[in-house]
């Protein structure tokens, strides 16, 4: 149950669409009978620094509470008092439902009044609310860009990007990871033989899976040079990172210079939901009319927007000042920690913290290990990651407490060796190869 990936089951073949499905369901059975199954587990209540996880259709075992690194509440904001007060109010106010998508009567007093708040913290003033980050990232790029004209996609970049991409244009091109020599070359490549389309430059400013950052100043800049758009989705940094919680634009002094910065309100503001901002109004109407998630999909709830909202206010407050330094301080704790067993994590201090492993086989058997003991991780690999590439990936909220970190930390690295020596594998030294 412990081999294999879900990366052999991508394109199955036969003429039978839906039967050619049961090789992958039972696959995933059998993984789910030996507990190596994490895509059926449900949170019991609230996603807290502690959690209760019910496993279904797995190990029987592992349903219980215990230390949580998988849930995305970076600032803690899904329990704070005065979010819960804000959903409440939107529901009397304006009920559960949006009714409609932005264009038909979807949008609410609260929409309005979260598209002006986030173009305020952004510097942009036009701001494009999505039901979902997944959509905002789809429907930008699926707007703007033709079948004649170019992506260039940073390889690590969310998947929602990536495929907004791939549907947009065949001209895609997936650029070394944070490699500003790579992009200057690939962008002089297609200026010198093609000056009438468009390119777009894509990157994230905390990356999802390896928690590092780009050269913003200097991604632009290039863009600039060479007659190019820059795409820059803040989904993790906005709200967790930087001043006022202005996230990697912030911190890089690039608000209000970024050509087009899209981001999700499902890590930082207690909510789902998606944006796109820029300082062209002209470039909203496109977005309006033309980005598909936009278009023909409901608008965000008035409840979503009103989480938001409130969480907005919060994150640009002193409290949410401290609520970043403790954040901040969970993190690098967490990371110290994780040395002292010996465990390798990569990138840079923020919400997210990647331990490399490498072997899926290992990463697999590790996560098992540490759900049946009450440390909720999740456990990456493809299609989440490249193969090989496998890792646990924590993710730290405000409300961690220090003991949490210390005693997670220190199974963690029991498991992970643990692993490694049931199954044979050193422990991984070194990322994989950039190239
Ligand atoms: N961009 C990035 C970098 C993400 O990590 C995610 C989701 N995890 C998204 C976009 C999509 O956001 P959402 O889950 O809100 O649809």
């Amino acid at each position: 149950a412990l081999r294999g990936s879900v990366a052999q089951f991508a394109q199955p073949r036969g003429p039978n669409l839906m039967r050619r499905t049961e090789a992958l369901d039972a696959w995933c059975r059998l993984r789910a009978a030996h507990g190596v199954w994490q895509y059926a587990r449900a949170l019991d209540g609230a996603p807290a620094p502690e959690s209760s996880v019910r496993e279904e259709g797995g190990d029987a075992s592992a349903g219980s509470r215990g230390v949580n690194f998988a849930s995305q509440d970076y600032l803690s904001l899904a329990s704070h008092p005065a979010v819960h007060e804000a959903a409440r109010a939107a529901l009397l106010e304006a009920g559960p439902h949006s009714a409609g998508s932005a264009v038909l009567l979807g949008n609410s007093r609260l929409s309005l009044a979260l598209e002006q708040a986030l173009g305020a913290l952004l510097g942009c003033e036009h701001v494009t609310l999505f039901p979902t980050g997944w959509g905002a990232a789809f429907g930008a790029i699926t707007a703007l860009v033709h079948a004649r004209d170019y992506v260039l996609v940073d390889q690590l970049a969310h998947a929602s990007l990536r495929q907004g991409a791939n549907a947009a244009t065949r001209n895609v091109v997936l650029h070394r990871h944070l490699d500003t020599g790579h992009v200057r070359e690939l962008l002089a490549a297609i200026r010198a033989r093609d000056t009438e389309n468009g390119i777009l430059v894509v990157t994230e400013g905390l990356f999802s899976m390896d928690a590092d950052c780009p050269d913003l100043p200097l991604m632009q800049h290039l863009c600039r040079e060479y007659n190019a758009t820059l795409l820059v989705d803040v989904a993790h940094d906005l709200g967790a990172l930087g001043p006022n919680g202005s996230g990697s634009l912030g911190l890089q002094g690039m608000l209000g210079k970024v050509d087009l910065v899209m981001g999700a309100f499902s890590k930082t503001f207690a909510s789902n939901g998606g944006f796109v901002a820029s300082a062209s109004h002209a470039v909203k109407r496109q977005l309006q009319l033309f980005a598909g998630p936009h278009l023909f999909s409901n608008a965000l709830s008035p409840v979503q927007a009103a989480c938001v909202l409130e969480a907005l206010r919060i994150v640009e407050s002193s409290e949410g000042e401290g609520l970043r330094d403790a954040l901040l301080r969970n993190a690098m704790a967490l990371r110290a920690n994780l040395a002292e067993t010996g465990m390798r994590c990569i990138g840079v201090p923020s919400a997210i913290v990647p331990l490399w492993i490498g072997n899926e086989q290992v990463a697999r058997l590790a996560g098992r290990t540490l759900a049946r003991e009450g440390v909720f991780v999740n456990a990456v690999e493809y299609p989440g990651v490249p193969l090989g590439a496998a890792r646990l990936r924590l993710q730290v909220m405000a409300g961690h407490r220090p003991a949490q970190l210390r005693q997670g930390a220190r199974m963690i690295g029991a498991a992970v060796s643990g692993a490694g020596a049931a199954l044979g594998v050193e422990p991984a030294r070194q990322p994989w190869p950039r190239e």
